[in-house]
């Protein structure tokens, strides 16, 4: 009883197939013996085994590049398909690229950026066993890619996106990893739902998918090559750091962190951060070394530091959308700034949420210190609002106090705020509290309720922060990073 999604509704679809290489396509490189290494065939070779594709109510366009083991893809080859897709965007419903497994999901995401306004599927597939081998997952996977590409002719639900379909699963491109090196299942998204499925019925769930861009399509093309992607791990030497950062030409370095996006602590490892921000003027982005989950900078003193150096946080994108997206930003020529901002603000769906961080420089409350006023950025939806943090780095009590609870009164828009102010009022967004005992100390505090209720997106922000100590209190730093729904 399989007839869903084969019957077209009288129009047939047009799809480009762009074929790369990749296991999919490879035969062992001498004739006969099957033992030789596998290279990528011309597709020529290759379409007797999969005679289906005569079948198909489809027209099916091939675009052959220069086939390569997908370990050759680069970011040149990146620019090269986009151009490819942009050249026939309007001849085309859709466009399914044949690739190797090991770089896909770098592929997918950077294209996910060079393709602006996308409002067509582009769908990725290759296989874990090239198309001649008898048990191969290859034709399943072509034969629903181009199903998906050609959405529109299935009655289908069209996904506006670069997608990964693999194994009957449909992902955002770029949030999937690789995650089997051998495994029909070979990709997933850790940290997104699944596009669709594709069983006896293709279901595309349809309230993940992107929405089509209104805006006009076109192809970006400039990306920067000199970033880099770098596991920290434990007894990682400052030596090992000062090396990396100083690598000639350096712009960008996307720093895998433990967990939360914690890192050591120590002031040699933390010296070299600062100097690679402050003086080689590197932008830093700080993802996790987990599957799943995201960098909450601040959670813990182990990652509160980074933040206050200046590093930036990734949230939960994949380490691959992290470099490439860093590749882009850089790409555009944007100023650092631009590009530490753009890192944290969610572009195509590749992270969850998008953040803003107000940031106050070391400061001083004999009793009431008054920042410097921030504006809110333009289109800044409070109703967006998932979680506010403020955070106060390294406070202190002058040295002749050896222990003393420290407090810190957080006031809003609240011009008036003095140490007599009730902390009960709505402009208060809180007290921080932390024991001085010599050592400096790290205070947070979540206030997304407060914050929201205060917040007044016509005017900027202004805070005011009151000691409730006997002593004058100073600090390194204090921030406010508001996290925003992305939809
Ligand atoms: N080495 C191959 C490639 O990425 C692996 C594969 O396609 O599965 O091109």
């Amino acid at each position: 009883m399989a007839t869903n999604n084969t019957d077209t509704n009288g129009k047939k679809g047009k799809v480009l197939m762009i074929y790369t290489g990749g296991t999919i396509g490879m035969l062992p490189k001498e004739e006969g013996n099957p033992l030789s290494p596998l290279v990528p065939a011309n597709w020529g070779k290759l379409k007797k085994f999969a005679p289906v594709l005569e079948y198909l109510p489809l027209d099916v366009a091939l675009q052959e590049m220069k086939l390569i083991d997908s370990s050759d893809m680069n970011p040149d080859y990146w620019i090269n398909i986009a151009r490819v897709i942009r050249d026939n965007y309007e001849k085309f419903d859709g466009f399914v690229i044949l690739h190797g497994t090991d770089t896909m999901t770098y592929t997918a995401t950077a294209l996910s950026f060079l393709l602006e306004n996308l409002n067509k599927p582009v769908i990725i597939t290759g296989s874990q066993l090239s198309i001649g081998q008898p048990r191969s997952d290859a034709v399943q996977n072509l034969v629903t890619s181009l199903t998906l590409a050609a959405a529109k002719s299935f009655n289908l639900p069209l996904i506006p996106e670069v997608c990964i379909c693999f194994n009957n699963v449909i992902l955002r491109g770029n949030r999937t990893r690789k995650v089997s090196s051998s495994g029909y299942s070979g990709f997933d998204t850790p940290n997104y739902p699944k596009l669709g499925k594709a069983g006896e019925h293709i279901k595309i769930d349809t309230k993940v998918i992107r929405k089509p861009s209104t805006e006009g399509f076109f192809a970006n093309e400039n990306l920067e090559k000199n970033v880099m992607l770098f596991d920290i791990f434990p007894g990682i030497s400052p030596e090992i750091l000062n090396s990396v950062f100083g690598i000639e030409g350096l712009k960008g370095v996307v720093f895998r962190t433990y967990g939360a996006g914690n890192a050591p602590t120590n002031e040699d490892f933390l010296k070299e951060i600062e100097k690679a921000i402050n003086k080689k003027n590197l932008a830093i982005v700080n993802i996790t070394q987990c599957n799943q989950g995201m960098v909450e900078m601040g959670l813990y003193d182990a990652s509160a530091t980074l933040s206050r150096l200046g590093v930036i946080s990734g949230v939960d994108m994949t380490p691959e959308a992290a470099l490439v997206k860093m590749m882009f930003l850089l790409g555009q020529g944007y100023d650092i700034g631009t590009v530490k901002d753009q890192m944290q603000k969610n572009l195509r769906g590749e992270q969850s949420v998008n953040v803003f961080n107000f940031v106050y420089e070391d400061g001083k409350a004999d009793k009431v210190y008054k920042a410097p006023t921030k504006q809110l950025p333009a289109g800044f939806d409070k109703n967006m609002i998932v979680s506010v943090n403020i955070r106060i780095d390294e406070a202190i009590l002058p040295k002749e106090v050896k222990q003393e609870e420290i407090e810190l009164a957080v006031f809003m828009n609240y011009p008036g705020a003095d140490e007599n102010t009730d902390t009960s009022i709505p402009q208060c967004l809180g007290v921080l509290k932390g024991i001085y005992n010599g050592e400096p100390v790290n205070l947070i505090l979540g206030c997304s309720e407060r914050f929201k209720q205060v917040i007044n997106p016509d005017r900027p922000i202004q805070i005011a922060i009151i000691a409730k100590n006997e002593h004058t209190v100073r600090w390194e730093g204090a921030f406010i990073s508001v996290y925003t729904s992305v939809e």
